[in-house]
Parts: C-alpha cells; structure tokens; sequence
C-alpha cells in the first residue's frame, strides 16, 4: 500500500467527458490508482502541497523513435525533404546498438518527462544485422529506470533498397525471423492488464520499406496476439506516389487490402487523406497520431485535424522521432498544433483545450487505453502540476483548459507523477542525476556518430 495526495490544488483539469475542472481541490492517488478528487479528508504517505498549482492528466505521446535523439541538429540534412533525409540519417542509424538506445531512451523520455509526459509509445524500426538483439531490454530498462509508463513496438524493415525500398542492406530482415521476433518481444514484455507500465505493438516501419507480406503478416500475428498494429501512413506525396505507382492504389486503400484497418490500427501522421477517407477512419475507429513539428520541418504538409475532430476520427499528439523535431517536449507540440491550425483554419481550428484533450485522452484512445488520459477515481494515478506563481504565467491561469496550448510552458512542470510516484520533483527527474546522464550520453553520441 503507497498513497501519494495532492493537497489543496489551484486548479483540477480533469478532461474527463463533462469537462470538469475543480478548483481549491484535493487529489489521491492509493496504489497507483486515483482514489478520490475533491475535498479529501484521509491521511497519505506522501503529500505535495499544491496551492497556487494547476493539475493536468499525463500527456500520452503516441509515436517517437528515441534513437533519434543522438541524430539531432546534423547540418546534412536541415534542407531535406522525408526520402532524402532519410536516405542520407540511415547511414548513422545502421551504426545505432543497444547502448545507443538505452541512452536515447533515458534522454528522450527523460525529457518527456519534465514536460508533462507519463506514457511513452515508441515505435523503433531499426534493427541492424550485428546488433538486432537485445534493443527492446535496454528501452524497457530506460523506461523503468525513469518510472515512466512505456508502450514500446517491434518495429520492422524487410525491404532494402535492392528490392526497391529506402533502407541499406545491413538493417533490414527476413519476414521469418520479425515475426519470430514479434512474438518473442509480445510474450516478454505485453502486459494487457489495467494499469499496466509496459505495452507491445506490431509496428512495421512504413511502406516504402516493407513488403507486402510482412505487412499481411503482422496484421494476422498482431491480431493472433491480441496486441495493436502501427505504422506510418499518408506522411508525405512521395509516399502516395511510391504507393501509386508499385501497386496501382492509394496508400489507405492498399493498407487496408492488407488487413491494416480497425479500432486496433493506429498511423503516424495521416497528412494526405482525402474525404472518403477520411470517413473510413472513422467509421472503422482507425487512429491517426499528430505530429505537426515533425511534419512543419520535413515540409510533409498539414494533417487535417478539424475535419478528423468533426467526422469523429480518433486523434493523438505525438513528438516523432528526434531527427525530425528536434527534441521530445509535448507541451511545445501542444502549442505549436494550437499555433498551426489557428494559420491554417482559422473559426474551424481546435481550441486550446481540444488539443489539450487530444494529448491525454485522445491520445489514450488511439492506444487502446481506457485506464489513462482523465482524471477520475479509478484512472491510473499519472498527472502534472504546473505552479502559476512564475512571471511567464501571471494571469494566463485565467483559462486553465487551454493555458498550456494558447501561452505555453517555458521551462519544465513542477511535479510528473506516474503510477503515483513522484517522477519529477521541483522540475528535475527524481531517479536520474541529469548532470551525470548528459555527460554519459553526449560522449556516446559523439563516439556513434564517429562510427
Ligand atoms: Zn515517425
């Protein structure tokens, strides 16, 4: 038994279906789990004094690759449109082994972390020949070491540029051994159960680097497993063209055609839909996950989020990879989605708050989460507290709904909770020394990028 209680909060953002939003109010969490919100009268093991706070629910992100983080800001491909780029960062990637991802791991979440994030979704596609083994342990062993909520993936890449794809030789699979694989991570790691701090996805890399049996196959395996499809889809016109010209479709019509749709089915990005397709996803629950920095610096487009919120099409916020943002900060993807529907579709544009649902519980739906995203009894005990007795915030608490996305958060929250432990305290991570961890990561970079 562990309590944690959150006393005397500013402000209760709840973002649960009534919207509600509880002033000078109290927030316990027992064992992991919300045991009350509102005026709470029972003692607790540990107690944060929250006057003058505001509390948000975790943010979810729904897509990153945390590789990237040690492949940022490389002046080779600042110009580079997706194919290119990722033409010319495959030849550092190749290099990338286990100590590479659990140190872009640590920095990537850790930074999430201090910026509201309590649920990380992965998606690591990159095995190369010498060092495939073994990366899925050292992601679950960074996420543990920091006591964030993870969902990882086994990501997968089968065709090489010989067979028409992207990506060299030396990273790519046979569809035997990723399926062996696939079930091997799903039978380690996937706990389906509520409340659970370590998730699998089937998430082969893209179509333009995989065949299409090894999409057919993941789809029947995910599927077998009882685990969620992801990949990512309709990113850029290159890829509507490359999909056009290989098989005669358009990239919906072929990822359905390989059983690639439904309520378990989630793409990154999902810029280039047309209407009627935009109706098939929501008519068959099919997410889609919002990256708008990632696709602002790729020059990939606009993903239309007004008409996907109106059809009903299940939305989340995510960051992408690191090569492509340059960093791991929902609360800045939060602001900078506000800042780019509002350019983009004026009266029509999300509020502040929709987007701040989007990153919670939108973004647990496209999980397939309902223990996470609101806060309620019963919800998992992950939340943020933002003080508001800071000079960049004096009077933007007036709307605490949409304060995060309409002004924006500089500089890191004050408290992440996961799983009712106290994650970061005072803005720094609790179980990590930064100071000792920079040092640690930026001479691997160096070393990796030597490679
Ligand atoms: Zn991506």
């Amino acid at each position: 038994m562990s309590s944690l209680l959150i006393r005397n909060a500013a402000h209760i953002v709840t973002c649960d279906h009534q919207d509600r939003v509880y002033d000078h109010a109290d927030l316990l969490i027992r064992d992991g789990v919300i045991a009350a919100i509102g005026a709470v009268d029972q003692p607790a093991d540990e107690v944060i004094d929250a006057a003058g706070c505001i509390v948000y629910p975790g943010l979810i992100n729904t897509h990153h690759h945390l590789y990237q983080v040690f492949s940022r800001n490389l002046p080779q491909v600042q110009n580079m449109e997706l194919f290119d780029w990722l033409r010319t960062l495959y030849e550092i990637w190749k290099n990338l082994d286990g100590d590479v991802v659990y140190h872009s791991s640590l920095t990537g979440m850790g930074e999430l972390m201090k910026n509201g994030c309590t649920t990380c979704f992965d998606h690591h596609y990159v095995f190369p020949n010498d060092h495939a083994e073994g990366l899925l342990e050292r992601q679950f062993a960074a996420a543990e070491d920091l006591g964030i909520r993870m969902y990882a993936s086994r990501g997968s890449m089968d065709l090489s540029k010989k067979d028409g794809g992207l990506p060299p030789d030396s990273v790519v699979q046979s569809v035997d051994r990723i399926l062996d694989d696939c079930r091997r991570a799903v039978e380690r790691f996937h706990d389906p159960a509520p409340y659970s701090m370590r998730r699998v996805a089937l998430a082969p890399c893209s179509p333009f680097s995989v065949s299409e049996e090894l999409l057919r196959q993941s789809a029947i395996l995910a599927r077998d497993l009882g685990v969620r499809l992801h990949t990512h889809l309709c990113e850029t016109k290159d890829e509507e063209n490359y999909v056009l010209e290989r098989f005669g479709m358009r990239p919906l019509a072929y990822m359905e055609s390989l059983g690639w749709i439904g309520s378990d089915v989630w793409y990154a990005h999902g810029i280039h839909f047309n209407d009627e397709e935009l109706h098939r996803l929501a008519e068959t629950g099919t997410g889609v996950a919002h990256c708008p920095i990632s696709n602002m610096k790729l020059s990939s487009g606009v993903c239309r989020i007004p008409d996907m919120l109106r059809l009903g099409v299940p939305v989340g916020l995510a960051v992408d990879g690191s090569a492509s943002n340059d960093g791991s900060n929902l609360l800045e993807e939060l602001r900078v989605a506000y800042l780019l529907h509002r350019l983009q579709s004026s009266h029509q544009a999300p509020s502040g708050y929709d987007l701040l649902k989007l990153a919670t519980a939108g973004s647990a739906r496209i999980l397939g989460r309902d223990d996470i995203g609101t806060l309620e009894p019963g919800k998992a005990g992950d939340c943020f507290l933002v003080r508001t007795n800071r000079l960049e915030l004096v009077g933007a608490d007036l709307d605490p709904k949409s304060m995060l996305a309409t002004v924006g958060l500089k500089g890191s929250v004050d408290y992440t909770v996961v799983n009712g432990k106290v994650t970061v305290r005072e803005g720094h991570l609790t179980r990590l020394d930064e100071g000792v961890e920079a040092e640690r990561a930026a001479a691997l970079v160096r070393t990796y990028l030597a490679r």
